[in-house]
C-alpha cells in the first residue's frame, strides 16, 4: 500500500496532500480557481479507499452536476477499480431522490411519487392561484413560485410561512404556499425543493432513519460548496451528525471558493463557506495556492477582475506556467462580426496545428446568444456543440414559426400544415384532424385541399368545422401577403400577431414562454437582415419567403452537425454552465454592459458583484489562450441596440491584451466587410445575417477608405467604380457599379474583399 499511497500522492503540492491525508476533524479546502481542489476531493476519495481501509459503500460524495460526478466516479475508479462502484457519488438532487424513494412510507407517501420540474410547478401553482382568485397581474405564477421556492430553501414549512407573514405578499404567498404543498401531497409528488427540504424533515424527524445514514456513510465530501444553499447546508450537518452522539461524526470535507459562488438566484450562499469554522468549530481549513490551469496573464487579468468586489478575503493565486500569451481583445462591429472572428481565430488555430476543435470553448452570458455562432458554425463546416439549451432552430417556437412560414410558401407541406394545424390551440382536435386527413387520403387530395372541401368531410362536428374554417380563412390573409411577395420578416410578425401565438405566450406566466418570445424575436431579426440585403442594381428579385426558407432549411439541416458524441467539435455552452471546466482555448464573448454584466445587475451593487465573479469563472476556465470579444452594436428583439464595453474588460491591466481590433474611432477608418452575398449568388450563399466570401477574402483584408470616382477591385464582382458613398462609421457604405456585376452596395464594417486601385 505504501507505494500505492506514493502513487497517489506524487504529483500533488505539499498543501493539497495535507487535504489528501487529513483525517478526523471536519476540513475546508478554499482556493481560487483550478487550484486543484476537484482534483484533491477526488484524489482523497482514492486515498481512502486505499489507505485508510474505508469501505467504498461508506462515501458519499457531492458534485454539481451529473456529469461531474460520472468523471469523478470514472476517475475514482482508475485509481482503484471497480470497487470504487458501490460509493454515491451525486448531485445534491439525485442523492435525495435516492434517500426519499428508500424511506417514502416513512413520511406517508409512496415510493413511486414523481418529481416536479420547474415547468409543472410554476403550472400547479398558476392553477392554485386561481383558485384563491388571486390577481395575475399582482401575483404572477412566477413569482410565487420564486417566493415558495426561497421558503423552501430555507426550510421554512407552511405553517411558520403562514405564522410569520406580516405584510399582504408575504400572506399570499404563504397561502398559496399552503394549498400548493397540499395539492402537491395530494398528487405524491415533489418539487426540486422539496427533495432536499423533505430529506431534511426525514433526518430531523426520525432519529432512527438519521442514523441508519450516519452509520452508514463516514465520510462526506463536497464540491463547489460555495454555491449550496441553507437547506442543502442543513442536510450536510444531518448526514455529518455531531460530536457526543451515539455515533461519531462522519468525517467531512468540503472544498470551494467564494469568489466562484454563482447561483445565489437559487439561494446559494457564500455564508457556507465563509462561516465554516464557525459551523464546525474544531474544523481545520487548508488554502490552495498555485494554480495549475492557466498562465499567469490569464490569472492576473482574473485576479484584477475579482479584487474588484467588495467584502472578500483577498488570495494570493500564481502559476508557474510562464507568462503565456497576452489576452486578444476583439471589438466587432455586431454580434455577426464577433462570431466571424471567432470563427476565423478557430480556423486559424485548428490550421496551425495548436489545438484541435475539442480543445476550444465558446462562451456566452445567455443561452439565446449562440444563434449567430451556431449560423457562421454551420455556413463554415466547423462542428460544434451547445451545452446546456435546445440549439436555436430545433426550438419549438422556431420549428412553429417556421412552420407557418412552409405551409405559406407550400400549402402541399402537409408535415409542416398539420404541425400547425391546432397550434396555438383553436378547437381542431386530433379526431378533427384524423377525419380530413382520412378524407383526403380517400379522394386523394392533398390535406390543404381536404381542408378547402370541409363540406364534405365526414363525421365532423360543427365545431371543429368552423374552427378549421377560421384557420383556412387566416392563412388565406397571410397567403395574400405572400403573393405581393411582401418582406418576410413582415410576413412572419403577421404570423406570429394574426394566429395569437406571441399572445398566447404573453400571457403565460411560465418564464419559459418568456424565452419562447425572445426567441421569436430573434427570428424576426434573421428575418429582417435577409430583408435589408441589399440587390445588385438590375440583378432579378427573388421574393424573400422561398429564399428565406431555404437559406433557414439549410442552417436547420442536422446533417451538417456532427454527431454530438464525436470528438473534435468546439463547445459552446453559458459561462454558468462552464463551471469547473477547464479548456486550452476560451473565446468569451458579449463583454458589454447590458448582456455581461446583465442589465438587471447595472444598478444592483449585489448582483454586479455576482456578475463579477461570473467573469471570474469564465476568465479562470483559459488555460493557454483567451480571447474577449465586444460588439458594438447588438441586435436584441429586432432593434438594434449600441452597447457600451463591459465595465469588465476596463478592470482587466490593459498590458495585458492585445486588441486585435478597437472602436473604429481610436483605429482610423473601420476595417470593412461586405452585408453583400457573393455574385456567384445561389441562397446557400446569400448570408441571412452575414456572408461567408471565400476563405481567402475573409482573413485579413486591409482597411480603406473610399471616395467617389475610386476605382477597385472585388475578389468576386471584379473591377468596379464607386458611384456613390453614403453614412459614416457603422452605417458607412458605397454602391460600386461593377459593369456586367451590376451595382451593389456594400457595407464598408468588417473587413471587404476588395482592394482599391
Ligand atoms: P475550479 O475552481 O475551477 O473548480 P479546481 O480548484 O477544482 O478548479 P482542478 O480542476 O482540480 O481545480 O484542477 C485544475 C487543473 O490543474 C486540472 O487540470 C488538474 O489536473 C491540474 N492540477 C491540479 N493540481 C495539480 C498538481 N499538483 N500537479 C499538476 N496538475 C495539477
Ligand atoms: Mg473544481
Amino acid at each position: 500500500p505504501v507505494s500505492r499511497a506514493g502513487h497517489l500522492l506524487d504529483d500533488l503540492n505539499p498543501a493539497q496532500r495535507r487535504a489528501v491525508e487529513h483525517s478526523g476533524t471536519p476540513l475546508l479546502v478554499v482556493a481560487g480557481a483550478g487550484s486543484g481542489k476537484t482534483r484533491v476531493l477526488t484524489r482523497r476519495i482514492a486515498y481512502l479507499l486505499a489507505e485508510r481501509d474505508v469501505h467504498p459503500g461508506q462515501i458519499m460524495a457531492i458534485t454539481f452536476t451529473n456529469k461531474a460526478a460520472a468523471e469523478m466516479k470514472e476517475r475514482v475508479a482508475d485509481m482503484v477499480g471497480a470497487r470504487a462502484r458501490s460509493m454515491w457519488v451525486s448531485t445534491f438532487h439525485s442523492m435525495c431522490v435516492r434517500v426519499m424513494r428508500r424511506e417514502a412510507k416513512t413520511l406517508g407517501m409512496s415510493s413511486n411519487f414523481s418529481i416536479y420540474d420547474s415547468d409543472d410547478t410554476r403550472r400547479l401553482i398558476t392553477l392554485v392561484a386561481r383558485d384563491l382568485d388571486l390577481d395575475p397581474k399582482k401575483y404572477p405564477a412566477r413569482t410565487l413560485a420564486i417566493h415558495i421556492s426561497n421558503l423552501k430553501n430555507e426550510l421554512i414549512d407552511t405553517e411558520t410561512a403562514t405564522a410569520d407573514a406580516t405584510n399582504d405578499l408575504e400572506r399570499r404567498v404563504a397561502e398559496v404556499y399552503t394549498v400548493y404543498q397540499r395539492r402537491l401531497t395530494e398528487s405524491n409528488s415533489l418539487d426540486f425543493d422539496d427533495l432536499i427540504m423533505k430529506t431534511v424533515e426525514l433526518l430531523q424527524t426520525f432519529p432512527d432513519v438519521a442514523e441508519h445514514y450516519r452509520r452508514r456513510f463516514r465520510h462526506v465530501l463536497v464540491d463547489e460548496y460555495q454555491d449550496t444553499n441553507h437547506a442543502q447546508y442543513t442536510l450536510v450537518r444531518e448526514l455529518v451528525g455531531v460530536a457526543g452522539g451515539e455515533i461519531p461524526p462522519a468525517e467531512l470535507c468540503v472544498v470551494g471558493d467564494a469568489d466562484q459562488s454563482i447561483y445565489a438566484f437559487r439561494g446559494a450562499t457564500i455564508r457556507n463557506i465563509v462561516e465554516f469554522e464557525r459551523d464546525y468549530p474544531d474544523a481545520t481549513t487548508i488554502l490552495l495556492e498555485q494554480n495549475y490551469r492557466s498562465t499567469q496573464n490569464i490569472l492576473t487579468a482574473a485576479n484584477a477582475v475579482i479584487s474588484r468586489n467588495p467584502n472578500r478575503r483577498d488570495k494570493s493565486l500564481w502559476s508557474d506556467l510562464g507568462e503565456g500569451e497576452k489576452i486578444v481583445g476583439y471589438v466587432a462591429d455586431n454580434e455577426h462580426d464577433e462570431a466571424a472572428f471567432v470563427a476565423r481565430e478557430i480556423d486559424n488555430l485548428v490550421d496551425s496545428g495548436e489545438v484541435n476543435n475539442s480543445e476550444i470553448a465558446v462562451f456566452y452570458r445567455t443561452n439565446n446568444q449562440s444563434r449567430v455562432f451556431e449560423e457562421i458554425f454551420i455556413r463554415l463546416g466547423l462542428p460544434y456543440r451547445v451545452v446546456g439549451g435546445v440549439r436555436f432552430y430545433e426550438r419549438r417556437e422556431v420549428r412553429d414559426a417556421l412552420a407557418y412560414l412552409r405551409t405559406l410558401a407550400n400549402p402541399e407541406d402537409t408535415v409542416s400544415l398539420r404541425r400547425i394545424l391546432n397550434v396555438p390551440k383553436r378547437g381542431i382536435g386530433e379526431r378533427a384532424e384524423a377525419c380530413v386527413s382520412a378524407y383526403a387520403e380517400r379522394e386523394r387530395i392533398s390535406f390543404a385541399a381536404a381542408l378547402r372541401d370541409l363540406d364534405r368531410v365526414p363525421m365532423l362536428n360543427p365545431r371543429s368545422r368552423n374552427a378549421i374554417a377560421g384557420f383556412v380563412e387566416m392563412m388565406d390573409e397571410l397567403g395574400e401577403m405572400v403573393a405581393r411577395e411582401d418582406d418576410v420578416a413582415d410576413i412572419l410578425e403577421a404570423v406570429l400577431e394574426k394566429t395569437g401565438y406571441r399572445t398566447e405566450l404573453e400571457a403565460s406566466e411560465d418564464p419559459q414562454d418568456h424565452t419562447r418570445i425572445e426567441n421569436l424575436n430573434e427570428l424576426v431579426t434573421v428575418a429582417r437582415e435577409f430583408t435589408e440585403l441589399e440587390l445588385p442594381e438590375g440583378a432579378e428579385p427573388v421574393p424573400s419567403l422561398p429564399a428565406f426558407l431555404e437559406r433557414v432549411s439549410l442552417v436547420a439541416d442536422a446533417d451538417s452537425i456532427p454527431d454530438a458524441e464525436s470528438d473534435g467539435v468546439v463547445t459552446l455552452m453559458t459561462i454558468h454552465t462552464a463551471k469547473g471546466l477547464e479548456y486550452p482555448v476560451v473565446f468569451s464573448t458579449g463583454w458589454e454592459d447590458g448582456v455581461f454584466p446583465h442589465m438587471r445587475a447595472l444598478g444592483d451593487p449585489a448582483e454586479l458583484a455576482e456578475e463579477r465573479r461570473l467573469a471570474y469563472v469564465g476568465i479562470t476556465r483559459a488555460q493557454r489562450r483567451l480571447y474577449l470579444s465586444r460588439a458594438l452594436v447588438r441586435s436584441a428583439w429586432g432593434q438594434p441596440s449600441a452597447n457600451p464595453a463591459s465595465r469588465f474588460l476596463g478592470e482587466i491591466p490593459q498590458d495585458l491584451l492585445d486588441w486585435r481590433r478597437v472602436e473604429p474611432s481610436r483605429s482610423g477608418p473601420a476595417a470593412a466587410t461586405t452585408w453583400g452575398r457573393s455574385a456567384s449568388g445561389g441562397i446557400a450563399s446569400r448570408g441571412l445575417s452575414r456572408p461567408a466570401p471565400s476563405k481567402a477574402g475573409w482573413k485579413d483584408a486591409p482597411a480603406m477608405k473610399l471616395e467617389v470616382g475610386d476605382r477597385v477591385t472585388h475578389d468576386k464582382y471584379g473591377l468596379g467604380r464607386v458611384v456613390a458613398v453614403d453614412g459614416a462609421g457603422l452605417r458607412a457604405t458605397a454602391t460600386i457599379d461593377f459593369g456586367g456585376s451590376g451595382t451593389v452596395r456594400l457595407m464598408l464594417i468588417g473587413s471587404v474583399p476588395m482592394t482599391k486601385l
